[in-house]
């Protein structure tokens, strides 16, 4: 993989020929999601390499500047595009204008949950929203807890509540900064949504559930996270 500005200097810029003229299925912003010319300043509309992904150069560069494990991946297909350092990134914002974490491009578009992320808050939002879907998913699809009557005696949901969190992961959530795996209180505080969730979700759903044995030993592990 090449390094950073490498990349943006020869894979980029080397396409030079095509920009500003996508294909037509192509002509929205994947990180913003605007029609590529609907931008208050203009700007440089490429192609990611090797995807040919659509972006505007400045939502790339605010892409790549923010602290997100997937910075070094396309937002849509998620393949890794380049070789991550901090040097190369900085010195890339730099260049560009771009204040790094300051929100110069104040939204981009969430490809899962399909809303636009323009601050924390709605970050956060999004973030919670995906795991009611996780929670839910799980109960219904892999346990199939509604459409079955007959639930096991012991259902293990420590185990349901690690399954949740690792395809919550997967999917790379949580990604607001107030969430981020990055700090302790971020930490816990994911960890007690994911459990509150699924607690909420059992007593709408599966009220047999509630007070049983795996029911307890989740309740013990929520007093743990206070
Ligand atoms: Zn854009
Ligand atoms: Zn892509």
């Amino acid at each position: 993989l090449p390094f950073l500005l490498r990349y943006t200097d020869y894979h980029l810029f080397g396409t030079s020929s095509i920009h500003n003229n996508p294909p037509p299925n192509e002509s929205r912003c994947n990180i913003c999601d605007y029609e590529h010319q609907d931008v208050e300043t203009p700007d440089t509309f490429l192609p990611l390499s090797p995807c040919f992904h659509w972006v505007h150069y400045h939502c790339f560069v605010w892409w790549i500047s923010r602290i997100d494990e997937r910075r070094d991946k396309c937002p849509v297909c998620g393949v890794t595009l380049f070789h991550f350092d901090e040097i190369n990134a900085t010195t890339l914002a730099a260049r560009s204008n771009i204040d790094r974490e300051n929100g110069e491009v104040p939204m981009y578009y969430d490809h899962d949950a399909k809303q636009l992320v323009h601050d924390d808050n709605s970050q956060y939002e999004v973030d919670c929203a995906s795991i009611t879907d996780h929670v839910a998913w799980y109960f219904q699809c892999e346990l199939r807890l509604q459409t079955d009557q007959s639930h096991p005696p012991y259902l293990d949901l420590l185990k349901v509540f690690d399954a949740v969190l690792g395809r919550l992961q997967e999917t790379g959530r949580p990604r607001g900064k107030w969430l981020s795996y990055g700090t302790l209180m971020g930490e816990r505080l994911w960890d007690t949504l994911v459990l509150i969730k699924m607690m909420r979700w059992l007593e709408e759903n599966a009220k047999e559930v509630v007070g049983s044995q795996g029911w307890v030993e989740l309740e013990g592990k929520h007093q743990q996270l206070q």
